[in-house]
């Protein structure tokens, strides 16, 4: 009996271990898949300085997902934002608003971003603005982004009133 008792300990062992086995060859599987070599060859990563506002954040990542061929967008959300930027204070919350955003395209840098996308759209909470105004706020604030000197393509997007048409400002 003591014998068998063994021996079911044994057989339990041994399926723990398979099972521990399969686990970590199905994790690693994962994690090469993560890593592929496509991946590497192209940039899988770009950055948007966006509104905080829910209807704006799908059009943008898809247009900037085909815009710089990259798998993932960095969004870095701030309600107005392009106002903020144009801005740019040297006092009061909205200065560090700025410096959090300085540090945050570098952070996607590290993930190999190489444009970073500043963004305006119909309807703002943040910044009532209307369009020719806010793309006034945009070109300034693609200047505050440009002297941050971080060596990155900046470019400016406009979200129109259906919230799905993206457009590039030149
Ligand atoms: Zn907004």
């Amino acid at each position: 009996m003591l014998r068998l008792i063994g021996n079911r300990k044994e057989t339990l062992k041994a399926s723990f271990a398979l099972f521990f086995l399969v686990f970590m060859t199905w994790t690693g599987l994962q994690e090469s898949e993560a890593t592929s070599t496509s991946d590497q060859e192209h940039p899988t990563f770009c950055c948007a300085v966006n509104c905080m506002d829910g209807r704006v954040q799908d059009p943008v990542a898809n247009f900037m997902r085909k815009f710089c061929s990259a798998k993932y967008v960095d969004m870095i959300n701030e309600a107005g934002v392009n106002k903020t930027l144009a801005d740019n204070p040297d006092s009061g919350i909205a200065k560090y608003l700025v410096i959090n955003i300085k540090e945050e395209i570098k952070i996607s840098q590290k993930h190999g971003a190489k444009i970073v996308a500043i963004v305006g759209h119909y309807e703002c909470g943040g910044n009532p603005a209307g369009k020719e105004e806010q793309i006034e706020h945009l070109r300034k604030a693609k200047e505050t982004v440009e002297a941050f000197g971080l060596n990155i393509q900046v470019i400016l997007l406009w979200v129109e009133k259906d919230f799905k048409t993206v457009v590039l400002i030149k």
